[in-house]
């Protein structure tokens, strides 16, 4: 019997100490990194530039690689990476809909409070309103008129249901007080497409994906989502200016790990999310796209445990009022 509990207690002290060896050097092999939504989209574009800045952070021999698994809103994504093997190799990145999501789902796959491990916030994105190009309304004030006598004709785009486009439309909704036809996607990348290409009347997006069609006047914008302009589309005024004062939404974006990551991997994530965010290549990309980096004491895991529970109590009751649910 003795014999048994020494053995066993030795092979435990080897796991143990196998793992703590494994943590050391993490990583030895390619890092992946889920994003919910479809390539070339917002979220996507926030987590190449994190992963770039990461692989660097974290030295030589790291590679992180990016995984897009869109659909339902970006908890087919979420899932995965809930129950993927705790061992560092599997990360996502996500926004809002992190915080969004337990509410408007009513099943859900996995528990946003409970199945993950947190590295740390990343970021946080404005939206902007915006239209194809032709659309007959020129500014939101005649946006709103028109959707008034022909609103069964206008057509939102957004990533599903939890989406930040998809918030960003029921504000929009709730607001004017019209229902639209609401057309869902696997990410704004394609719903940007069919915008650009005049098969979607409307669309509200992070700057991340919109600034550089807006520039190059591929579709047209009328507002942004901050309370203030912003400095790289300065030329947009807020809703609040379009005679919306209560509207405004920023998405944040989160890098989380499956619950039961060791410790000191987890460790290392965090100290190479913070040093990425100090990289001045990701600051510049982030401003250029009208993104703000967050400080360095929302880069951690309290920072960002605490700020999703918060936000899951914030948004709970708003999407409860609306009654929008999908199962
Ligand atoms: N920005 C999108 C949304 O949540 C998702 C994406 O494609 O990144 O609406």
């Amino acid at each position: 019997m003795l014999h048994r509990i020494v053995a066993g207690f030795t092979a435990a002290v080897a796991a143990f100490a196998a793992a703590g060896v494994a943590a050391q050097q993490y990583p030895t092999r390619p890092v992946q990194i889920v994003v919910p939504f479809a390539a070339g989209g917002p979220t996507d574009t926030v987590a190449r530039t994190v992963a770039d800045a990461m692989t660097k952070a974290l030295g030589s021999g790291a590679t992180i690689v990016v995984e897009n698994l869109g659909g339902a809103g970006g908890t087919i994504g979420a899932a995965k990476v809930a129950k993927a093997n705790p061992d560092g190799y599997t990360l996502l990145v996500h926004h809002i809909g992190m915080a969004t999501a337990p509410t408007l789902y009513r099943k859900m796959q996995y528990d946003a409070l409970k199945d993950f491990e947190y590295i740390g916030l990343i970021n946080d994105v404005p939206m902007t309103l915006l239209t194809r190009n032709g659309f007959p309304a020129k500014d939101v004030k005649s946006l709103v008129a028109y959707l008034k006598a022909n609103a069964s004709k206008v057509t939102l785009a957004n990533a599903g249901i939890g989406s930040a486009s998809h918030l960003c439309g029921l504000m929009f909704m709730s607001a004017i007080d019209q229902e639209l036809t609401t057309v869902p996607y696997k990410g704004t990348a394609p719903a940007m497409a069919d915008l650009m290409g005049g098969q979607v009347d409307l669309l509200c997006d992070q700057t991340t994906n919109t600034t550089q069609q807006i520039r190059g006047g591929r579709v047209q914008a009328l507002a942004i989502t901050s309370p203030k302009r912003i400095d790289s589309l300065k030329e947009l005024p807020t809703m609040a200016e379009s005679g919306f004062p209560g509207f405004s939404i920023s998405i944040w974006h989160g890098l989380y790990a499956p619950k039961g990551t060791p410790k000191p991997v987890v460790d290392k994530l965090v100290a190479a999310l913070q040093q990425a965010l100090k990289d001045p290549g990701l600051n510049k990309r982030f401003a250029d796209l009208g993104a703000e980096t967050v400080t360095q004491d929302r880069a951690t895991p309290a920072a960002l445990q605490k700020f999703l529970t918060d936000e899951i109590n914030r948004w709970g009751p708003v999407i409860k009022k609306a009654g929008v649910y999908a199962d």
